[in-house]
């Protein structure tokens, strides 16, 4: 199956550039790209008539198994703290997950993502009361749309003794089921909630087995000070010693979401480690939670962008990070969220073992055709200017993901969306009333 993209204004983030052309695509990667290639026998032709074409964008951090929050009851109280958030609504949430809910909240926010023209998304699941094949449910759900997916779940000890080894365990199972399977679509880090619910065993089991997999950990650090200071009282040290104890500093394609509350002190250690750790940057979930701002403009390890489970719109992602951090005071230089989003292309390009987030050849297709032609000069010179001030979501028509068409003219095709939603209600229905 091969399809030509004829007259695009194709546009890269990594570096960033934008040039007129074409661009072929054949058996799920770029074939060739340039002005006026010829048409070969079966393609199938898509005059992009002057509008952007781009890759397509990833989610650094983001956590489905919300997905199927958007209007649940309020909690019995209003949360005054970060903690109370946690324990009033989404550890109350993941608890009344099951298997079927797991799958249909990956489905619910694939569909979103595709529509914003995010095409891999970087999870971290929790589901405590179904745990043991829960990451291949959730996969089911996201590859029903047709996305790709860096998956891990949530080792903790938040809620019962066996809790982490059942994690550790899912992590292992899965991690065995994707590799009899090697097709670049799924991979699996080890994830880890966070240091203050994890005891000592349970945290150098997720070392142990990152090791192991030879792969990273995804954990969740000083999102609040409440991280610091539980993690000081249980363990009597800081998040850094903590860390450096378990090894956890040593392990390579690491992903660090948050961060808000580490010192200049802490973001230096960190970033002596910045040619395999990454800081997961989520602004708009930090100003929900009132957690503070991350001040990422500090940051020297590869900064990814995530939504943290607030939708997949990167786009959106991207202008938080800009804007908030002209709010803090803490200036971002103008377009450098751009360069977060290209390393969330880079960190999933090596979690699943293809290139994304580039439109050379041998890179995979998955492509965004929007519907934007700009209607000032665009160069690769103020890409940032348009990119955050102008393209956005709304443009997004069509999306292909390993060469296959999933979005055309702003449809789902590549599967039954509304048989599939109206799954979804009747499941967060019964999650809901499980919570
Ligand atoms: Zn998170």
């Amino acid at each position: 199956m091969s399809t030509l993209f004829r007259d695009a204004m194709l546009v890269e983030l990594d570096p960033p550039m934008v040039r007129q052309g074409d661009l072929r695509v054949s058996d799920g990667r770029i074939a060739s790209v340039g002005r006026n290639l010829t048409l070969q026998q079966d393609d199938e032709i898509v005059d992009c008539g002057g509008a952007v074409l781009m890759p397509g964008l990833v989610n650094g951090h983001t956590h489905l198994y919300s997905s199927l929050a958007a209007g649940m009851p309020a909690p019995p109280r209003q949360p005054t703290n970060f903690l109370e958030i946690l324990e009033l609504i989404w550890w109350r949430l993941d608890r009344a997950h099951n298997f079927k809910s797991v799958t249909a909240s990956g489905t619910v926010g694939a569909l979103a993502a595709l529509r914003c023209g995010t095409t891999t998304l970087v999870d971290h699941h929790a589901s405590p009361n179904c745990i043991a094949g829960s990451l291949s449910a959730l996969e089911a759900g996201i590859a029903s749309v047709g996305c790709r997916g860096v998956l891990c779940y949530e080792v903790t000890d938040r809620n019962r003794d066996t809790e982490a080894r059942e994690g550790l365990d899912e992590t292992s199972r899965y991690a065995r089921e994707l590799s009899s399977r090697k097709n670049h679509r799924f991979s699996v880090l080890v994830g880890a909630h966070a240091s203050f619910t994890l005891e000592e065993e349970s945290f150098v089991g997720c070392v142990r087995l990152a090791r192991e997999l030879d792969t990273g950990v995804h954990i969740h650090i000083a999102e609040d000070p409440c991280d610091e200071r539980i993690t000081q009282e249980k363990f009597g040290c800081g998040l850094m010693e903590r860390f450096e104890r378990v090894g956890l500093l040593e392990i390579p394609g690491t992903i660090f979401g948050h961060g808000t509350h580490l010192s200049a002190e802490e973001f230096t250690r960190l970033g002596e480690h910045k040619d395999y750790l990454h800081l997961a940057h989520n602004p708009s979930s930090n100003m929900n939670n009132g957690v503070g701002y991350t001040p990422v403009v500090s940051a020297t390890m590869p900064v990814v962008l995530g939504t943290d489970g607030i939708g997949a719109d990167m786009w959106r992602e991207a202008r938080v990070a800009e804007f908030k951090s002209h709010d803090a005071q803490l200036s971002l230089p103008f377009g450098k969220s751009l360069g977060f989003l290209a390393e969330s292309a880079r960190l999933a390009s090596r979690a699943l073992g293809i290139t994304l987030g580039s439109l050379g050849v041998g890179a995979a297709a998955d492509l965004v055709l929007t519907g934007y032609r700009p209607a000032t000069p665009l160069t690769t010179d103020n890409l940032a200017g348009h990119f955050l001030y102008a393209l956005g979501p709304e443009f997004v028509r069509d999306v292909m993901i390993d060469g296959r068409w999933c979005l055309r003219g702003g449809e789902v095709v590549s599967c039954d969306e509304r048989a599939l939603r109206a799954d979804a209600a009747a499941q967060a229905g019964e999650l809901w009333s499980r919570m």
